[in-house]
Formats: structure tokens, sequence, C-alpha cells
């Protein structure tokens, strides 16, 4: 008998969960599913896509099976699902057949409510004999984009997945994605067979994730000044485009007392699965990686993810920095970039060996993305008109567009300089020469090309490097001048070049990097952004979360397994003096509260 066998939704989520009510479409598609339906639910990450299968699966009898290609994660999953009292297990390549056969066993004896298993393990013709003979629950499909060619993860053994449709046709399927648009869903819909199913969207929204972005200036010591005024003793992902970056940042930040691991593809398997156990096992812990690292990081308390490289796309970036505050706390996505980083993606699409359909297509994406980073307008603005959802006509007043206007300047002038020196040089250098040029630096290519003899020699001297190179990156994002890859990053002016060299049209810039003055202004405003307002408050925190790290490791599990920094700070804000109260608090449900209860309570009384 399955320990919550035939009780209401809302109930299950009250006990075993502990939570008090559902979010957004959650009950509606627990509904749906109870009675019978398929479903395709598009949630982001972090929206609580688990529960949708996970409540109907302890509503209805028999086992559900949970299909999901990210193993490393299953054995977490399970032990979630264990320390709320379910009876799950995982099925893949990491069991002995033994194993194997008992838990296969389990299932027919109905002695098991959630099975996670490999999408491998699905399409074997033993597994599907074995359930045929199990009473099945549901089949939850996650990560359901592998299944589309048009996604970025696609997985062949998806398309298989078909066949459960034939073989079980009244068992209800549930695809679940965090990333689909309109062609990967549609995808979805034809290959699982959902076409009678209902899809169910929600908001792609991320309220509690603050968006950032900055002139680069200096990266490293800007994360260092952004970590030391917002995230002492935080977790966080900082991503750099390349493995010698990915080294060198770790050891700048650990030379600066962060306790900061590289993760890149260049390091050996134990080195890279070591340092992933460190950050989702330890707390405190800086993930300085390349996009090898990430998939499948379900570590609700990432507080925020840097980034000192651009992202590919849109896309991209929105995955990355998604993987902060599942949680819901505040959190923050930081970036800085600068004209380099355009420049470095445009020659990777150049370079590739991908068709010129293809190449299109990836510049349209960085074009999308540059108008992203260069927008004046609130940025969650932009990132979700860009998923196609119609946002408010009102800000976020949680981006810094939001919080601080851009502050611009008339460019004209300088623009005029930039594309004048272009012009007189033959269109046939990249930036830093020209820059150099404007500066007045006579450096040996300069002479070499007698270049210290042109007008523009020396014209822009009022600006500093970094400061024209932010007028040449806005120049090149505006595509008032382009980088021209096919003849070695040549900068070439461009259709829109003419009208401001004739003086007939403006150009406003943003001020970043010309205006460091009011940058260090703003240095003062920022500070951490703390839920607790005192330092009892803040004390007691630490206090529940090291004994919390103490059972963890304990059980070697990760540490928000047993609760989420949500629930820890719900109960110093609300102090708990009884079971009772304490059973009251979000992400206490039965289990848990028999299980911690009593202890985590002796700490909270100690500290009154
Ligand atoms: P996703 O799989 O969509 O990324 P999860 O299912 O992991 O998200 O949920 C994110 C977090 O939100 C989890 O910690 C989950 O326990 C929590 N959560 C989900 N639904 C609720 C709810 N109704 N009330 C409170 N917390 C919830
Ligand atoms: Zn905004």
């Amino acid at each position: 008998m399955a320990i919550v066998l035939q009780q209401k939704p809302i109930e299950i989520l009250h006990s075993v969960f502990g939570y008090s009510s559902f979010r957004d479409k959650q009950a509606e598609i627990i509904d749906h599913i109870i009675n019978g339906q398929d479903a395709l639910i598009l949630m982001p990450t972090g929206g609580g896509k688990s529960l949708c299968y996970q409540i109907p699966a302890l509503c209805l009898p028999g086992v559900a099976v949970i299909v999901s290609p990210l193993i490393a994660l299953m054995q977490d999953q399970v032990e979630s699902m264990k320390q709320l009292g379910i009876r799950a297990s995982v099925l893949n390549s990491t069991l002995s057949s033994s194993e194997s056969s008992k838990v296969e066993e389990k299932m027919r004896n109905g002695e098991l409510d959630i099975v996670y298993v490999s999408p491998e393990r699905l399409n074997t013709e033993s597994f599907l004999d074995n359930i045929e003979q199990c009473e099945l629950s549901l089949f939850a499909i996650d990560e359901a984009h592998c299944v589309s060619q048009w996604g970025h993860d696609f997985r062949p053994e998806y398309t298989e997945f078909s066949k459960l449709k034939e073989r079980f046709p009244s068992i209800p399927r549930i695809a679940l994605t965090a990333t689909a648009d309109e062609l990967t869903r549609q995808d979805i819909v034809k290959h699982l067979g959902l076409e009678n199913g209902r899809i169910f969207i929600s908001s792609f929204d991320r309220p509690n994730i603050n968006y950032r972005i900055m002139a680069k200036d200096n990266e490293k010591k800007q994360l260092l000044t952004f970590l030391n005024d917002e995230h002492k003793g935080d977790s966080g992902i900082v991503y750099c485009i390349s493995r010698n970056k990915v080294m060198e940042v770790a050891k700048y930040l650990k030379e600066h007392g962060y306790n900061a691991w590289p993760y890149h593809a260049g390091l050996n398997k134990d080195k890279r699965t070591k340092n992933q156990d460190r950050f989702i096992k330890d707390e405190g812990i800086v993930m300085v990686a390349t996009i090898a690292f990430g998939m499948g990081i379900n570590k609700p308390d990432v507080r925020f993810v840097a980034h000192l490289d651009l992202p590919k796309s849109v896309e991209s970036y929105y995955q990355e920095t998604g993987r902060a505050g599942r949680d819901g706390l505040p959190s923050d996505a930081w970036m800085v970039y600068g004209i380099e980083d355009i420049v470095k993606l445009q020659q990777f699409i150049v370079r590739s060996n991908a068709d010129k359909e293809h190449k299109m297509l990836e510049y349209q994406k960085l074009d999308a993305l540059i108008g992203y980073v260069e927008t004046v307008r609130c940025r969650r603005q932009v990132l979700l008109e860009y998923f196609g959802e119609k946002s408010e006509a009102k800000g976020c007043d949680n981006c810094d567009t939001c919080l601080e206007p851009v502050k611009t300047f008339d460019g004209t002038v300088a623009v005029q300089k930039a594309l004048s020196c272009i012009f007189r040089t033959g269109q046939m250098f990249g930036i830093t020469h020209i820059i150099n040029i404007l500066l007045g630096k006579e450096d040996e290519k300069v002479k070499r090309f007698n270049h210290n003899n042109l007008s523009t020699f020396g014209i822009g001297k009022e600006y500093d490097k970094s400061q024209w190179k932010s007028v040449f990156r806005q120049i090149i994002a505006s595509g008032t001048a382009v980088v021209d890859m096919e003849s070695y990053g040549a900068v070439k002016l461009s259709a829109n070049s003419n009208k401001i060299l004739r003086g007939e049209e403006k150009i406003y810039l943003r001020s970043d990097v010309m205006d460091r003055k009011s940058k260090k202004e703003k240095k003062v405003a920022a500070g951490k952004r703390s839920v607790l307002t005192n330092t009892e408050d803040e004390a007691l925190f630490q206090k529940l979360k090291a004994f919390r790290l103490s059972l963890a490791q304990e059980q070697k599990i990760p540490p928000f397994i047993i609760f989420h920094d949500s629930t820890l700070i719900e109960m110093v804000n609300k102090k708990p003096e009884n079971l009772e109260e304490f059973g009251c608090i979000s992400g206490v449900g039965k289990n848990k509260l028999d299980r911690y209860g009593k202890s985590f309570l002796e700490i909270i009384k100690e500290s009154n």
C-alpha cells in the first residue's frame, strides 16, 4: 500500500511536501492528469514541474515511471522522495543486474510509488515486458525537448518513446520541459504522440532574478567587487568562454579568499565529478566553469550566475542564468561584456563548418543577443518578448535598466572620429589598431603603415583605450560599422555610416565606461540584499545551515534535500516553539517533521 494512496492532491501537498498552496497552473495540471489525460508542460526552471507528476503519482494507484536523461541527478531525486516518505527508486546503468531485478520485482509487487529510469532502459524490450506486468499510474518524460532535433540536447533514444502510446494506451503520458520554442513544441507533440493531450504553458518570467549587464573594464576586478559587495559566502557560478580563462579566474578568486573551483571539459572526469560534487554538497562554493557545467544541476540555492563572456544566444543566456535562484529567493544574473566578445562570437560563426543557412540563423541569434545586452529598456521585458510573451507596459523594477535608467550622451563626434579613422586606413584594420591611431600611439604597426601621418592620428586623446572600446562596441552593435570576418576582423563602414559622417544624424551612446565617477557612486548603493534583517537572525540562520550540513554529510546527500534555504529562513522568521508550529513551516511535511523537527526546534530555542 502506498502511504498516501487515494488522498486528494491538496492533502498530499500539505502532508507530504509541507507546502500550503499550489503554484500557478499546478492544480489544474494535476487534475488533468488524474483524470487520465496526457499533457505537455512548459514551465521555467524552478517553476515547480516535478510536483506536477509527483502528486498524481501518489494519488493514482500503481507505480509512476519517470524518464530523465540526467542520470547523475536521479539519485538525488530519489533521495528527495525518500526524505518525504515516498517509496522511490532508480533503474539505470549504475545498478547491477541483480539490483535491477530487485527494483523490477518491487514494481510488480506494488511496493514503489515512483521509479526514475534512463531513456536507454525505457527502450529495452525487457523493461517494457516488465512494466506490462505492473500496475502503472503514469509516464512522465522529463527534459522532453531532447526529442527534437531543433533543440540543443537532442537524444535519439527519445524518439522511440512513441512506442509507449501504442503499448500502454490508457496510461497518461506527461512531457515536461523548460525550453521549447514553437518548432520543438511541435516535435514533442508529434514524437511523443500527445495529439490528444493538453499543452500547459506558464510564464517564463523569473521574478526573483535581478538582471544586470555592464561594460567590461577590468573584468576580474569587476567580478571581485561584485562578489565582495554582494555575495560573500554564497554559492554561485561564473561562466567563462575558455578553459584557460576558467583556470585563471578560479585561481584569482581563490587567492582572494573564495572557495572557488574550476570545471571544464578538459579536466579529467574524476576531477570534474569531484568539483561538481563539492558545489552540490558543500555550502558557499563558487564554480568557475565553461558551459560544460550546468546541465542537470538542480541546486536550488545558487545565488548568482556571473558571465565574464557573452553567451552564444539569448536562449543560452536564459538557460544559464536560469540556474540561479530556483528556490525563489533573490538572486543575481550578472554579466560584463565588451567589443572583444562580439568579435569572438562572430568569428566562431564564420569559422564554423555550418552551411550558409545555418550561419545566417546563428547571426540572427547573435544580433538578438546584442540587442538584449545593449537595450535601454527593461531587460525582463526584452527577454520575455524574445520568448514570445507579452509583458506589461511598466518595467520590472528588478533589472539594471529599471533600477537605474541608462545614462547616454551625444556620441556623434566620437563616432565620426572613429568612422573617419576606419575610412582613412582603407577599411582594412581591426579595432585595436584603429584605437591606437585615435590615441596617437606610435607602435610598430602604426609606424610600419605610416599611420602616424594620418589626419586622424591622435584625434581621440580625450578618451582612453577602454572608453574607445566601449564606443566601438556600440558602433558595431548598432550596425554603424561592421566587422568583416572574411578579412581577419577588419572594421568596415556600413550603409549607416554615411549619415553620421555627414552629420545628418546624431548617435547617442551609453555612458558606461565614459562615466567612471558615477560608477563609484553606484557601488555605495549596492550591497548584500539580505532577506534577514538583523544580526541575531543571520546568526541563527548560519547555525541552522551548519546543522543541516552536518545532517547532510552524515547521510551523504546535498543539504538542500533536507530543507531548502527558504525553509530555514522561515524558521528564523517565525521561531516556532513546538512541533505543531514547526509543521506549519513551508517545506516541512509529515516525514521531515518526525525526523528533524525536534532537533531543529532545540537550536531555535537555544538562540532565544
Ligand atoms: P522545476 O523542475 O520546474 O525546475 P522544481 O519542481 O524543482 O522545479 O521546483 C522548484 C522548487 O519549488 C522546488 O524546491 C519545489 O519543492 C518548490 N515548489 C514547487 N511547487 C511548490 C509549491 N506549490 N509551493 C511551494 N514550493 C513549491
Ligand atoms: Zn526591468
